[in-house]
């Protein structure tokens, strides 16, 4: 699904330079759930930018689904977000004048599917997070676990095969964290490949595998036995 190979990336800062990522190396298979793990800091946000073709590495080579990622132009970028990808973020980013049900539709709006269609569409998705009676309401009237899950409903609604995901419980409290991760995790089950950033542990603990990144580097790459496994000695 995702192959990355000796990934590097800086920032300039000033006359000199921030190198972020410094030599990352990745592959993950379709139906795996990855947390991306670190402190603040540690360029989790850079590289899942990159993977979601939102920010482009300095050198090193990522390959999606068999597609070379490299000097793509917005267009084409565009396309193959919409057709590969779907993204959740720790503050939601919900358009705040569009009802819970526009929302979920408006990546559909890009695949160039009527209204109709569309309409229905979202209504399927946003009955599947439990929203079905909230379609017609604003984020403002919506509780963060709500705005979440309409977001979740938004990034599955074009059906994408990776899903990307921000720190998708930062914004949320313990309780509601909790829920957004039981329906992850549902997905997951469900056959759909995800990769999320997290800095918390109990979060990641959640993941099938923990990818640990530390100055630049992946420090530990293990799947959640291992994890477990080690911290029990
Ligand atoms: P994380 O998500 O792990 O907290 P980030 O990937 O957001 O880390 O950031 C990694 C480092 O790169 C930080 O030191 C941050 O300040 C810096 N950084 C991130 N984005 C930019 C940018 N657009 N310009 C300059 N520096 C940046
Ligand atoms: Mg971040």
């Amino acid at each position: 699904m995702l192959e990355i190979t000796n990934l590097h990336k800086s920032y300039p800062i000033g006359d000199s330079s921030l190198h972020v990522l410094k030599g990352i190396n990745l592959s993950v298979k379709e139906g795996e759930m990855v947390a991306i793990m670190g402190s603040s800091g540690s360029g989790k946000s850079t590289l899942l930018n990159i993977i979601g073709m939102l920010d482009e590495a300095d050198s090193g080579s990522y390959i999606l689904d068999g597609l070379p990622i490299k000097n793509l132009t917005e267009k084409k970028a565009a396309l193959y977000r919409n057709k590969f990808l779907g993204f959740i973020f720790q503050s939601f980013n919900l358009i705040n004048y569009k009802s819970a049900l526009e929302n979920v539709a408006l990546p559909l709006y890009y695949q160039g599917m009527n209204r109709k269609e569309r309409q229905e569409k979202a209504m399927f998705h946003l009955e599947k997070v439990g929203l079905a009676d909230w379609a017609t309401h604003l984020p403002k009237e919506l509780s963060g676990g709500q705005n979440q899950r309409v977001a979740i409903a938004r990034a599955l609604a074009a059906n994408p095969k990776l899903l990307l995901a921000d720190e998708p419980t930062g914004a949320v409290d313990s309780k509601t964290s909790y829920e957004i991760m039981d329906f992850i995790q549902q997905l997951n089950d469900e056959g759909k490949t995800i990769l999320m950033v997290t800095h918390e542990d109990d979060i990641a603990h959640m993941c099938k595998r923990i990818v640990n990144l530390k100055d630049g580097v992946i420090l530990e790459d293990a799947v959640i036995e291992q994890v477990r496994a080690k911290q029990h000695v």
